[in-house]
């Protein structure tokens, strides 16, 4: 019989002379009596182990717990969304987004001009897309004056009177574009 110093592990193999366990010098232990009490402790380690599985099993529940709010945090989210959706629909901006729009084409369309003009499209069909996107700046405007008026009664920090002042400037812009151009279109004759 061999007892290891240092866990205390007894070993009914003699020829063994270093601890399985940690590699310490056995020492010879001929006590029957301490050998017994030794032995019980050896299960204790192992004990140990399976009860790590053990905890280790109930432990999956709890995912399958965890899994089940997860269906409910979509849904808890997903509410919030709403409410900043209803918030943000601020005064006025709808038709600062038109009229932002509105401006846009406006020079998308004045774009198509100037290149339809350099490569020789009918002048009449350039001339009407002209005027349309003069009236589109016109009712960008419109809509713009009518986006800055609402969104300036908004106090809130998300308020549409940027986006109102910079589609209002930019289709003002384009009017006084346009204008220039018929001016100088009605001068040439
Ligand atoms: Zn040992």
């Amino acid at each position: 019989m061999k007892r290891c110093p240092v866990c205390q592990r007894t070993y009914e193999d003699d020829t063994l002379t270093y601890c399985l366990e940690d590699g310490s010098l056995l020492s010879s232990d001929s006590f029957g009596s301490n050998d017994l009490a030794a032995t019980l402790i050896i299960p204790d380690p192992r004990m140990t182990a399976p009860v790590k599985p053990e905890t280790s099993r109930p432990s999956p529940p709890p995912p399958q717990v965890y899994s089940a709010p997860h269906p409910a945090w979509p849904p808890a989210l997903a509410q919030p969304h709403p409410m900043p959706s209803v918030a943000p629909v601020r005064p006025g901006k709808g038709a600062a987004v038109t009229s932002l729009i509105c401006a846009i084409a406006s020079f998308l369309l004045l774009g198509f001009c100037i290149i339809g003009g350099a490569t020789g499209v009918e002048e009449s069909l350039l001339g009407g897309i002209f005027i349309f996107s003069a009236v589109l700046a016109l009712v960008g405007a419109v809509l713009g004056i009518v986006a800055v008026s609402r969104s300036s009664k908004d106090v809130s920090a998300q308020n549409a009177k940027t986006l109102a002042v910079v589609a209002l400037v930019l289709n003002g812009m384009y009017l006084l574009i346009a204008i220039v151009f018929l001016t100088l279109g009605a001068a040439a004759g």
